[in-house]
């Protein structure tokens, strides 16, 4: 009998052929950490709505939606207008335009903290402005991070912590760098008020739904209580919203919890699917990189903001059509109530086939973890925090994420998450349709009932 592996092969061989020639290129043959996948990555030649096709020909049903960025789904035609009436338009001014102002009007209306607005060129770069601006403000080195949150890649944010040490190391970072980063484990509120208190951290920085786009999801009480001591302390607290922003809510985790931070980083859904990235919050940490009529000022205290991307018109155009459709909440309606249905019945799923595992998210993003060791299914879309803690992150082992992930591409299913970290989840647009539901319950019962054959699953 064909194993899944040799069923993936036998679907994309074009694909693998891409792949052999990647490798002469690029590092592991890939661009992108998350694109790893043996045997092979899929090379994929257009895409549409909720599907894309590959160099092989095969329509998927895609969960990766652009790493999140995409809630309108591929090639929407709102955003294609958008950027094609700009293209011809021209594509950079290098000068001041009208479209990053109602891009910044938009980005004011929809997200409750933005009192002001710094664009960037990606999320990295917000997170690292964000950061950057914290420590002018306060004149602190020393921020304080949550295990397995992900900034991006910003010097000061990488890294993991050995056991006993409150400091991450990353290679290719500097100690001198991580030294003032702390990372805490992020239900260790205890940790994190007794660093607040010797008074030198500028900045507590995380992801509000928790690590990982909530794979490790955070009791959100928490928010509440950081947003109150870090205010005590004279500490900056920055929400990154770069997946949670205009997804969570049309005014992300901050409006959907009600907890205004200091900063928020945000990207992806804030450019409609083309490169962006911005810091917004209060005016008075936001002036830090506003010039003055005073030199010392100007040379010495101000934060410095080049990028030649900056509020580029392309990406811009694309941010002001996406965001525009988010006031009625219409698109999230759409897009949470099909997310809903994939974690519901996924896990009625795993509960009809005894298979251990569970599925869980918010708004509209999911998480699959499947084995022995992990949790029966749950009861409701949310991970039930108040009555299950996950003290740590959750990963499936690294054989099961692949096979799984194999498995669903072959019954045309591409799902988010590096198979070797053991993750597997995905974005669900406002496209996405009943049909792609339907086939993706489909692509999932199957894969379980292969995986058992193969004795991956037990
Ligand atoms: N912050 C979070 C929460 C992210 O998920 C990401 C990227 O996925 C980033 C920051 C970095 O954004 P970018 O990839 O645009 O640099």
């Amino acid at each position: 009998m064909i194993t899944i592996e040799e069923r993936f092969c036998e679907l994309h061989p074009r694909s693998m052929a891409f792949y052999e020639r990647s490798q002469h290129s690029f590092p592991s043959g890939i661009t992108h950490d998350v694109r790893l996948l043996r045997p092979s990555p899929i090379y994929v030649e257009r895409a549409s709505g909720s599907r894309k096709w590959d160099v092989d020909g095969n329509e998927i049903v895609d969960y990766v939606m652009g790493h999140g960025a995409l809630l309108l789904g591929h090639s929407h035609p709102s955003l294609i207008e958008a950027v094609t009436e700009q293209v011809d338009k021209g594509t950079h001014y290098g000068a001041n335009h009208e479209l990053e102002l109602s891009w910044s009007r938009a980005v004011g209306d929809l997200m409750p903290s933005a009192e002001a607005v710094c664009f960037t060129s990606s999320g990295t770069e917000a997170t690292q402005m964000a950061i950057r601006l914290a420590r002018a403000y306060t004149g602190r080195d020393k921020i304080i991070k949550f295990d397995h949150h992900f900034h991006g890649w910003t010097d000061c944010l990488v890294g993991r912590r050995a056991q006993g040490s409150a400091m991450p190391r990353a290679p290719g970072v500097p100690q001198g760098t991580l030294i003032n980063t702390i990372s805490v484990h992020q239900s260790d509120l205890d940790t994190v008020r007794k660093w607040l208190m010797a008074r030198e951290i500028a900045a507590v920085i995380l992801e509000p739904t928790g690590a990982s786009w909530g794979t490790w999801p955070l009791d959100s009480s928490l928010l509440a209580e950081l947003r109150t001591i870090t205010k005590q302390i004279g500490t900056l607290l920055i929400f990154d919203e770069v997946v949670t922003g205009f997804r969570v809510s049309s005014g992300g985790a901050q409006q959907q919890y009600n907890v205004m931070p200091d900063l928020t980083t945000l990207a992806k859904i804030l450019a409609g699917g083309l490169p962006g990235g911005a810091v917004v919050g209060s005016s008075d940490f936001l002036s830090m990189i506003e010039f003055r009529e005073d030199a010392e000022w100007n040379s010495h205290r101000r934060v410095a903001h080049p990028g030649t991307y900056n509020a580029n018109p392309l990406s811009a155009a694309a941010g002001i059509a996406m965001l525009s459709q988010l006031g009625n909440g219409q698109l999230h309606l759409r897009a949470d109530g099909h997310n809903r249905r994939l974690v519901m019945e996924m896990n009625a799923i795993l509960a009809r086939h005894g298979v251990a595992g569970c599925v869980y998210g918010l708004a509209s993003y999911f998480h699959i973890l499947l084995g022995k060791d992990c949790p029966r299914p749950i009861d409701g879309v949310e991970w039930p925090i108040q009555k299950i803690a996950l003290r740590n992150y959750p990963t499936m082992e690294g054989t099961l994420a692949l096979s799984f992930r194999q498995a669903m591409l072959n019954h045309n299913v591409d799902l988010m998450g590096q198979a070797s970290a053991g993750v597997a989840g995905g974005f669900v647009s406002a496209v996405h349709t009943d049909d792609d539901i339907d086939r993706t319950l489909v692509a999932f019962e199957a894969s379980l009932k292969e995986m058992a054959t193969e004795k991956v699953l037990v």
